[in-house]
């Protein structure tokens, strides 16, 4: 693949954490609430619902084989899910 055909996403530059708020998730559209940064993205930062932060760090724990797994992800899942149920009662 040539590298003049790849479609760049992200930005080199962080957002703030109210930009990030305006922005659509990379992977389904949704709100974002957060960012990530790829390295292989040439280091660029993606805006990110809390739905696709929640599984993408599914992936990540479960690839570096982290001790207490399952416990991290539960947590951190209804930490966030959580947030998110919160922020959306207050839009109403
Ligand atoms: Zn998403």
């Amino acid at each position: 693949m040539s590298n003049s055909k790849v479609r760049r996403s992200g930005r080199r530059k962080p957002y703030t954490e109210v930009g990030v708020r305006r922005k659509s998730c990379s992977r389904c559209g949704k709100p974002a609430s957060t960012q990530w940064q790829c390295c292989a993205n040439e280091s660029r930062w993606s805006p990110l619902c809390a739905q696709c932060d929640v599984r993408l760090n599914e992936i990540a724990v479960r690839f570096m084989r982290l001790l207490g797994a399952e416990t991290l992800l539960r947590r951190y899942s209804t930490k966030l899910l959580s947030k998110e149920v919160v922020t959306n009662a207050n839009n109403e």
